[in-house]
């Protein structure tokens, strides 16, 4: 089996590991506003918003969400650029995008009210096993687990194993939680942990269930190590008309890739660095995007139309970075 912590019936290590981490969680958990409410919809945004996004760049779009989108039918009857425009700042839109096209789901197929079982949520778009389990635990008080990024490290840490496949962290997720008694707090509570003390580079020493964790005190080298991911460096031209009445030439970016879908002046991509700074560095997970602004005179050619306010669309950060650089 995978550990000899969990073994027999839950009870001595594992069962002190959960209590140590439930308390734990209790007394010094985020107050986060999403943890104030059992409302599917509320849920379903905040977990889809906190993938890949961190939670001070979340908190103030969350709260501004339901401002535009008090309702599931609001979301599912606005246009995709309203969507897109609600989702700026937090990066990663093919999230709003599924967003919007499992809002059209839910109304059409569920008379516009979020499904309160499992196998329907996987039927949404976006929503995976795991988010799935987040919200049927929180909202339903079910025992589905999480096993998002952060939950599969303390899993793997938690029982030595840290080459395990996600099919055996799915059963040890399951056992975990089915001992916890409390499937909400539980998952809340291992996400905490794997957000907080247990990040790439742990922190044992200030751990909650340092005493029951196989890996504790001999994860921080090879950790760091394991989770480091090269960052590509690219270089992109980016070609700024303006017209003293008609604002600024953008055209929409292609359906997939970086910033799919989203407004920019046109880009041309550079095979090298040119011979200048970059105007502005933008930086994603996986890539620093270098953005060279160049001024441009005369009729622009192809796609695109004359935005006078750029507030009105959807704009990568970057791309408003860039502008503001380069005269607003
Ligand atoms: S003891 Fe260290 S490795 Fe184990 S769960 Fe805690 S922070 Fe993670």
């Amino acid at each position: 089996m995978f550990s000899v912590l969990c073994d027999e019936q839950f009870s001595g290590p594992c069962s002190s590991r959960a209590q140590a981490l439930l308390a734990w969680y209790r007394k010094h958990a985020r107050d986060l506003p999403w943890r104030h409410t059992v409302d599917p919809y509320h849920i379903w945004i905040s977990e889809i918003m906190l993938q890949q996004t961190q939670v001070a760049t979340v908190l103030p779009r969350y709260a501004a969400w339901f401002d535009v989108f008090p309702d599931i039918a609001t979301l599912a009857a606005a246009r995709l650029d309203a969507v897109l425009k609600a989702w700026e700042g937090l990066g990663y839109y093919r999230r709003a995008r599924f967003i919007h096209a499992a809002a059209q789901y839910v109304v059409e197929h569920q008379a516009g009210v979020f499904p309160g079982d499992v196998d329907t949520m996987l039927k949404l778009p976006g929503i995976g096993r795991s988010t799935a389990g987040a919200i049927s635990s929180f909202c339903f008080g079910t025992y589905t687990p999480v096993l998002d990024g952060n939950v599969k490290r303390v899993l793997a840490r938690w029982h030595g194993l840290p080459d395990v496949k996600d099919r055996a962290l799915w059963q040890l997720a399951q056992q975990a939680i089915d001992a916890s008694g409390e499937p909400d707090t539980w998952n809340q509570a291992m996400m905490e942990l794997g957000a907080t003390a247990c990040q790439p580079k742990p922190a044992c020493g200030h751990c909650p269930v340092n005493g029951f964790c196989e890996s504790s005190f001999h994860v921080a080298a090879a950790g760091a190590k394991r989770d480091s991911i090269p960052v590509l460096d690219v270089h992109w031209r980016v070609h700024l008309h303006r017209h003293a009445e008609r604002g600024i030439w953008l055209t929409r970016r292609p359906e997939t890739g970086i910033w799919a879908g989203l407004w920019t002046p046109p880009i041309t991509e550079l095979s090298e660095a040119p011979d200048m700074p970059p105007t502005h560095i933008h930086l994603l997970t996986h890539r620093r995007i270098h953005l060279y602004a160049e001024l441009l005179v005369g009729q622009p050619e192809g796609d695109g139309q004359w935005v006078p306010d750029t507030r009105t669309l959807a704009l990568p950060t970057g791309i408003h970075r860039l502008l503001e650089k380069h005269g607003g």
